[in-house]
This record gives structure tokens, C-alpha cells and sequence, in this order.
């Protein structure tokens, strides 16, 4: 007889990959009850995604990770451009720009290093909370209740899903030297139980590509693979090709090849292939046919008059067709929720993948923490698959005109089939915003409240939070606007107060206030026991003046003096000044900004307006 060990859980993460351990890093940071499973008996070793997006790595500076991923990882800041020479037909460099145009981000570059060692920081970060990968897991069936699918009740757990019984067993025994099972969390007394029962408010299935989660509730995949074959070399290679330590796009007359710079001296091929090669009969890509020295073999031909000599080590090799697809749902009842891989496939060229996926999670994961905490309805809930789809669709989109502009061809003369450098490198910068992961921009929803755009007209409702220096205004610090908002599952209200010392803006300012103060104001009305602090963060940025005195202004606006600033060059160095002029914000009136947990913008209001900012949280926050 099988012995069924059975467990509760607010949120079961299926997939420790890029996507589940971010959303388990902001769940667990936040005290949610989470469990993290995954079939693998351990991280990914090599290989697989390694570009790291300046919104990303703000991202990760909002959970205090960003120093772990620096302090190991590659940066890219120039990208090169190589085409054939007309005449001789050898390739030669024909432009280097930035790699990121991004300006408004401290991170203007892009980061590499691979995935294990992006897993490994998520995963020492959820230890700290106490919570493990639990290995080699996989689940064998799942289903959300009918009955309780819809309740808000806090002790109901509507969905329940079931482990495959001895897939540890399985495991130890067929690998039983190399793994070394530490998580025994499914040990019960009499020994190991032949399964495990989970009993769960939300599921994330954050299972990759081919993802058991998504197909349990037959989602398809919308889309289709593409004819474009790539081959990936990660090696340190002896080379005299000048560009090897840039990200260089090289196209040749024997077609393209892309170079990524990694940690370690490291460096990343991307190598295009024939349609049809290492592809077999069923149209699946077939490993066998080509070895990395094939590969490299084809790189030497795109890369000639420049040689890259026998590598001493290939760390890891791998050959895939670009395959274009999103789910048709990221959702089941706002019960089991899909992201990373297991919701959209592209191609790597633009280094979007794991990006995509960590970004997700990152976009959920609030959310699901302030309905759990019962602080919010679950309808905010839907606007994940809202937002997160929609810009899954643009991604796809993008990737295609990139991916054909990357594996297609650069015509020499006019009329030749092809397109011209100049067309390539414009399509390079009109995707910057997309590359840089910094254009992504939410539409218009519950959270995502457009209406008084034109008194902030360059934070840019539904975008992030740009990067801006400010001083605080008790000690002259320089402080980095974007360290203010951490993913902390707070909403931030910034109020530009404008000019104090003028009497006529020290009015409003006052008045500002009362009515945020206001007994039926969001801020009070929503705040868990009246402790404004537990749920928003209020920051006040004044103008027009180096020093402030922090105690003039209203109480609700100073609840400590970490808490005030002013828009002012700093006093011994050439950082900070202009944050109204580049937020687009009338210095002398000013404005509230609404800031999202995850740093993007929710909403703007003129001082007067704050009827409508009760009205934004109205439509999603539950009053407590
Ligand atoms: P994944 O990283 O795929 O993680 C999914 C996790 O779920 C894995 O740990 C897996 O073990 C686990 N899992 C799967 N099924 C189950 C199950 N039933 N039960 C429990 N756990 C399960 N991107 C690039 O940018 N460049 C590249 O060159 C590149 N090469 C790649 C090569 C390979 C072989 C693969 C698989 C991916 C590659 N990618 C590449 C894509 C990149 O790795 C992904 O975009 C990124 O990792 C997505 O993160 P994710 O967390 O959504 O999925």
C-alpha cells in the first residue's frame, strides 16, 4: 500500500529555473508561505541563458541582489558590427555604438553570466528565508475545486496537486552517486512516503518550454517555429578577431553569427545554420548531426579573415530552431498562474528569455502577496495575464523582425535582396526599448490609471520609474530615486511638492496634507490597523532649493526625515538637479505620483485631485 503524505502551502512554485526562483525570492522576502519544486536534482550547471537587461538589473537592485549579480558577471557596453567588404568579400567592422542607448538607468549595459550562477543568488537569497529547492519533485496530476476556486476565505486551499509517486526513489537510483538528497522534507516518520499531497492557494508553473503545468489545463501555445536554425558555443577561444570581448553582430556572405562576451574570459557563439541542418525527418533539431567543432567549423567561415583556433575547453554547446509562441492564457481562474518559458518561446538573439521570465514573476508576485494578505481583491490578479501577455505578443512580434534581420542577409549594392546596415543598425536602436527591457509600458487597467498624465509628462504611466539623483534634504546625500522604490509589496506615493517656501504653493501643499491625512483618503482607508507605513510609502521631493527644513511641512509628508528631498545638484559633484524638468513636472505646482510595488507607474494627480487617487485604490484595495 502507498503511503500519501499530505501539506499545505499559500503558493506551490513548480520550476526553480530564472522564472519560479524570482517569484519564490519575492514571495518567501515577504513572508509568504511558498514551497519551491523541481524535477531537476540540481541547478543548471552551463549554458542556457546568460544576457542579464538593464530593467533587470534594476529589478534585481530592488530586491537587493544586483551587487551578486555585478560582482561576477561580464558587462557589455559597446556592440560591434561587422558585414562582408563589397569587393573581397572578407568581413570588416563597419560601426560600434553602445550596446544600450538606454540613458535613464543606472545600468546602462547589459550584464552576462550564466544561468546556474543567476540561479545560485536567488537561491542563496531564498535560504535566507528559510526556504530550499525541494528536489528532484515533479508533480503528477493537479486540480483547482470548482467548489472553492472563487472563496476568499483564508483557510481554504482550492487547489491540489499530487507528486509523482518514487520520483525521488527514481532518481536516487538512477543517479545514485551524484545526488545527494538534502531536501527530506517529504520523509515521514515510517521513512520516505511513496507520494505527496499539496493542498494550495496558488500554483505558479514556472516549468519552462515545454511546461507540464500548461499543458495539465491544455493551453496552446499560439504561433510557430521558424525555419532558423542556431547553433550556441560557450567557450574561451583564442581568436585575433578584434571585437571578441564586445557583443559583435557579424554578417557574412556565409551567413551570421553573433559574439557575447562572458565571465571568466568566456565567450558565447551564436552560430546560424542551414534550414535543414541537424534537423532530422520529423523536423526536430537532432544533436547527433553536429559537434561543437561543426559549429565552429561554420563560425570560421562567417568570421574569415579572422581565425578562432581550437578552444581548449567548450563549456557547453547546444543546437535549437526559434520556435515563436505564446499561450494562449497566462491564467486558470487566477488560480494557477503560468510564466517564464512555460508561457512564451523566442529566439535568444536579443537576450530576452530569461528576462522575459524573471519579469514576470516579478509582475505577479506582488500581486499575489497583497491578495493573500487579504489587502487586495483578487481581481488584481487578472491584470497579470493582461499585462504580461500583451507584452509577450509585442515580444514575439519584435523577436521576429530581429531574429529575420539577425539570420537574414546584408545586401552590398541597391536592388540586391537583403537590407542595408543602415536598416539594420535603425531596427538595432527602434528596439532599444524592447533589448533594454526599460520600454515596456502596462496599459491602461485598475492599476494602470492614465488620466492625469500631462502633469508628470515624462513618467510615463504604466512605465517604470526612471533614474533619477535627488538629495535628501537633511543631510545633502545624494540618493538614487530608483533605490527608493525597493520591491517591498508597497505602493510609493511620491509628492512633488513644487516650491514650499512659496507662500502660495506652502497652501496647497498644506492642504495636500489634510486631504491625504483624511480619514476616508487612501492612505488611511487602506493602510492594514491605520499604520500608513505597512502599506504605502510616502516621499516628498520638494524643488527650487538646496535646503528644506524638513519639519515644514505638513506631518503626513515628513514621518521621517529620511523621508524628504529636494530636487538639487549635489553640493560637492555634478549629480542630481532637474528631476521635475525631466519628469516633465511643473516645478512650482508639482504633482503626487503613484509608484506600483514593482517600481512601474501606477497613476498621476494634481494636488486637487486626490479624490481621484482614493478612486484608483478604491477599484482594487480592500478596505481594512
Ligand atoms: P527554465 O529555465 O526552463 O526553468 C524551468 C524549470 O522547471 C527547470 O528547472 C526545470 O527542471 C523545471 N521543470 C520542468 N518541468 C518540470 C516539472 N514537470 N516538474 C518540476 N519541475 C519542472 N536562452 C538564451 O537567452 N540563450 C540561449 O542560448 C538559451 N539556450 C537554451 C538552451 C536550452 C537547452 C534551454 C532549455 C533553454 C535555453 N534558453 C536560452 C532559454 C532560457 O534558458 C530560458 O528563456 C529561461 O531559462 C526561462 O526561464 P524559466 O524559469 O521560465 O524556464
Amino acid at each position: 500500500t502507498r503511503t500519501v503524505k499530505t501539506s499545505e502551502v499559500d503558493v506551490l512554485i513548480i520550476g526553480a529555473g530564472p522564472a519560479g526562483l524570482m517569484a519564490c525570492n519575492a514571495l518567501s522576502k515577504a513572508g509568504v508561505n511558498v514551497r519551491i519544486v523541481d524535477k531537476r536534482p540540481d541547478k543548471v550547471m552551463a549554458g542556457q541563458a546568460d544576457g542579464i537587461q538593464p530593467r533587470t538589473m534594476e529589478v534585481l537592485q530592488s530586491y537587493g541582489l544586483v551587487d551578486q549579480l555585478l560582482a561576477q558577471a561580464n558587462q557589455m557596453h559597446i556592440a560591434a558590427f561587422y558585414n562582408p567588404n563589397p569587393v573581397t568579400g572578407a568581413i570588416e567592422l563597419t560601426d560600434r555604438t553602445p550596446d544600450v542607448s538606454e540613458t535613464s538607468t543606472p545600468y546602462p549595459f547589459e550584464a552576462t553570466l550564466h544561468q546556474g550562477a543567476i540561479e545560485e543568488i536567488f537561491i542563496d537569497s531564498i535560504r535566507k528565508s528559510g526556504v530550499e529547492v525541494s528536489r528532484p519533485i515533479a508533480p503528477g496530476s493537479i486540480q483547482i475545486s470548482e467548489i472553492d476556486k472563487d472563496s476568499t476565505n483564508p483557510d481554504v486551499f482550492p487547489v491540489r496537486v499530487r507528486f509523482k509517486p518514487d520520483f525521488q526513489k527514481l532518481w536516487l537510483t538512477r543517479s545514485s552517486q551524484k545526488v545527494v538528497l538534502n531536501h527530506l522534507d517529504t520523509l515521514d516518520d515510517d521513512g520516505q512516503p511513496d507520494t505527496e499531497v499539496v493542498h494550495t492557494k496558488y500554483v505558479i508553473g514556472a516549468d519552462g518550454a515545454h511546461s507540464w503545468v500548461r499543458k495539465s489545463f491544455d493551453i496552446e501555445m499560439e504561433g510557430e517555429q521558424t525555419d532558423f536554425v542556431w547553433g550556441v558555443v560557450d567557450m574561451v577561444p583564442q581568436t585575433d578577431f578584434p571585437d571578441i570581448r564586445n557583443k559583435s553582430a557579424i554578417h557574412s556572405n556565409h551567413g551570421s553569427c553573433m559574439i557575447i562576451p562572458r565571465e571568466d574570459d568566456k565567450v558565447r557563439l551564436y552560430i546560424q545554420l542551414g534550414s535543414n541542418e541537424a534537423i532530422d525527418a520529423t523536423g526536430r533539431v537532432d544533436k547527433e548531426q553536429m559537434g561543437p567543432e561543426k559549429l565552429l567549423d561554420v563560425a570560421r567561415k562567417s568570421m574569415a579573415p579572422y581565425t578562432i583556433k581550437e578552444p581548449k575547453n567548450v563549456d557547453w554547446w547546444t543546437i535549437y530552431r526559434i520556435g515563436q509562441r505564446v499561450a494562449a492564457r497566462f491564467s486558470v481562474d487566477e488560480r494557477v498562474f503560468i510564466a517564464g518559458d512555460a508561457c512564451h518561446t523566442h529566439s535568444p538573439k536579443a537576450g530576452q528569455g530569461m528576462n522575459a521570465s524573471m519579469n514576470d514573476a516579478h509582475n505577479l508576485a506582488w500581486k499575489l502577496v497583497q491578495v493573500l494578505r487579504g489587502w487586495a481583491s483578487p481581481l488584481l490578479l487578472k491584470t497579470y495575464e493582461l499585462e504580461r501577455r500583451k507584452y509577450a505578443r509585442d515580444l514575439i512580434n519584435f523577436d521576429k523582425e530581429f531574429a529575420k534581420m539577425f539570420s537574414g542577409k546584408i545586401k552590398a549594392t541597391e536592388g540586391e535582396e537583403g537590407f542595408s546596415h543602415q536598416e539594420f543598425m535603425k531596427a538595432f536602436q527602434t528596439f532599444g526599448g524592447f533589448t533594454s527591457g526599460i520600454g515596456i509600458c502596462y496599459q491602461d487597467s485598475v492599476i494602470t490609471n492614465a488620466c492625469h498624465q500631462s502633469h508628470a509628462r515624462n513618467l510615463i504611466i504604466g512605465k517604470r520609474l526612471p533614474s533619477q539623483t535627488i538629495l535628501r534634504a537633511a543631510d545633502g546625500r545624494p540618493i538614487e530615486l530608483q533605490h527608493l522604490v525597493p520591491s517591498d509589496t508597497r505602493f510609493k506615493v511620491l509628492v512633488f511638492a513644487g516650491d514650499i517656501y512659496d507662500s502660495a504653493q506652502k497652501a496647497r501643499v498644506d492642504r495636500l496634507g489634510e486631504d491625504l491625512a483624511a480619514a476616508d483618503g487612501f492612505l488611511r482607508r487602506y493602510s492594514p490597523e491605520g499604520k500608513i507605513s505597512t502599506a504605502f510609502d510616502v516621499l516628498t521631493i520638494a524643488s527650487k532649493r538646496d535646503i528644506v527644513r524638513v519639519a515644514d511641512l505638513p506631518d503626513l509628508l515628513h514621518s521621517h526625515w529620511t523621508k524628504v528631498f529636494v530636487d538639487h545638484k549635489e553640493f560637492n559633484g555634478p549629480r542630481g538637479g532637474n528631476a521635475y524638468a525631466n519628469f516633465g513636472i511643473d516645478s512650482h505646482a508639482g504633482a503626487v505620483v503613484i509608484i506600483r510595488p514593482d517600481g512601474y507607474v501606477g497613476t498621476i494627480a494634481p494636488f486637487e485631485h486626490v479624490a481621484d487617487l482614493n478612486g484608483y485604490f478604491a477599484e482594487f484595495t480592500k478596505q481594512s
